[in-house]
């Protein structure tokens, strides 16, 4: 027997299937396209109602004006509100995090930006982990400020006790509203413990206006953390990254339960943050390989850490791997991530002329910024991605002046190692 929903089938006999399995089908039914096997890109800005009593149903739902009946869909209406290939797309992607619902954007920072202006009001407080990606630090310390949010940060080099102290000092300010983390922190790896931001969030709530806590989890996620089931209440993507997986295409997602998901989508439909039925398709062709790329990406940043370690002019390696009993991240990690990922930073002897020598003598591995993709890519943080913060504070955050951040790609590990290890006989 196959158990089907509307979405097709997630189970064979008692046999739930994987997600991977499911990537190249879920969601999307063949007869409805001329059988094409695939979906096609629905480009298109508005659908054809079959009747005009159907696009008054469509539109009551769509805009709230009544509760959506058992099984009943929102019909397609307008690709601002709705487009086959975002909504086949966020079927898809909730199934790795086992979400309830999954809205997604143009861009990361549009999936951060309109989830938090979707809840936070003047006069609350958002708290924040640092390091946190450029742009989502720019939006939260210079413009959330601007609508009379209050913003405050604390340090993952700190640890579990910087971030209970800075949330006992936020909930005396007044309404602690989020809790926002970004984990492991780019480009330290520094590990925040994602249960204790939900417990933190628990004792700091106010019924109200409760504390939510919301995940960045565009490193290591999805298929190697998954926040929601640890506790948090929202979870985001730059989907840039390892999702879309190939740097071709920029794009985000807000993960959740179909509440916050539907007041998230909300704002999205107002704030016109959706993707493009091209960024949805593209999408969906790379999640068919996303656990491939990421488990190959994962093993490889692995052998290249334990490599990196043992090279005399690589003086500290910073990779989630390698925490050891006694670090206080190990213990997070083994609670909080299923592989370190493919994320790794390391620093050399001789500051930033080191590094600059380096970077400018590798050739396979390219240099340039962002992550995730197949091709492995290198830059030096503290004068590229994290340059807007003073040097003073990127120390105190662990971001040294010789720091070289890594994104290993899918490439072969000894042609990665040769490369690499040309580069470094040049410092
Ligand atoms: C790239 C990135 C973002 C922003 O995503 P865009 O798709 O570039 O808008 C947010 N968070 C993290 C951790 C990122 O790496």
């Amino acid at each position: 027997m196959t158990k089907k929903d509307r979405y097709g089938a997630r189970s064979i006999g008692d046999r739930e299937l994987r997600p991977e399995s499911l990537m190249m089908s879920y969601g999307y039914r063949p007869s409805l396209s001329e059988g094409a096997l695939k979906s096609p890109i629905f480009q298109t800005s508005t659908f054809v109602f079959d009747s005009a009593e159907d696009g008054k149903a469509f539109f009551e739902v769509a805009y709230g004006l009544r509760e959506q009946e058992a099984g009943e869909s929102l019909g397609l209406i307008y690709s601002r509100l709705n487009n086959p290939d975002l909504e086949i797309l966020e079927d898809r992607l909730t199934l790795w995090d086992d979400a309830e619902a999954a809205a997604v954007f143009e861009s990361g920072m549009g999936a951060i930006s309109t989830t938090v202006m979707t809840y936070l009001r003047p006069g609350h407080t958002l708290l924040y982990s640092e390091p946190v990606y450029g742009g989502t630090q720019y939006l939260f310390s210079e413009i959330l400020p601007q609508f009379g949010i209050e913003t405050r940060s604390f340090r993952a080099v700190g640890g579990t006790a910087a971030m209970r102290e800075a949330a006992r000092e936020a909930a005396d300010d007044g309404t602690l509203r989020m809790i926002y983390i970004e984990t492991p922190a780019n480009p330290t790896n520094h590990l925040v413990d994602i249960e204790a931001a939900v417990a933190l969030a628990k004792e700091h709530s106010d019924p109200a206006n409760p504390t939510l806590v919301a995940v960045d989890n565009t490193f290591l996620g999805p298929i190697f953390q998954n926040p929601l089931q640890l506790g948090a209440d929202l979870v985001l993507y730059s989907l840039t990254k390892y999702v879309g997986g190939h740097s071709d295409v920029i794009a985000g997602a807000c993960l959740g339960s179909a509440e916050r998901i539907h007041e998230v989508k909300g704002s999205r439909t107002f704030f016109g943050s959706m993707a493009g039925p091209w960024t949805g398709w593209l999408l969906m062709r790379s999640l068919e390989t996303l656990k491939l790329r990421m488990t190959r990406q994962s093993e490889t940043a692995g052998r290249v850490a334990d490599w990196l370690v043992r090279h005399p002019k690589v003086t500290r390696v910073y990779y989630p791997g390698h925490l050891g009993e006694g670090d206080e991240g190990y213990e997070i990690f083994q609670r909080q991530c299923l592989a370190a990922g493919g994320m790794v930073s390391f620093d050399l002897d001789g500051g930033e002329a080191a590094a600059f020598r380096f970077l400018n003598h590798l050739t396979l591995v390219k240099l340039a910024v962002s992550l995730g993709g197949t091709e492995s890519l290198a830059q030096h943080p503290g004068t590229m991605t994290h340059s807007d913060i003073p040097a003073a504070d990127q120390r105190e955050m662990g971001i040294t002046e010789s720091m070289v951040r890594l994104s290993v790609g899918v490439e072969d590990f000894d042609d990665l190692v040769a490369d690499l290890s040309q580069a470094l006989a040049a410092v």
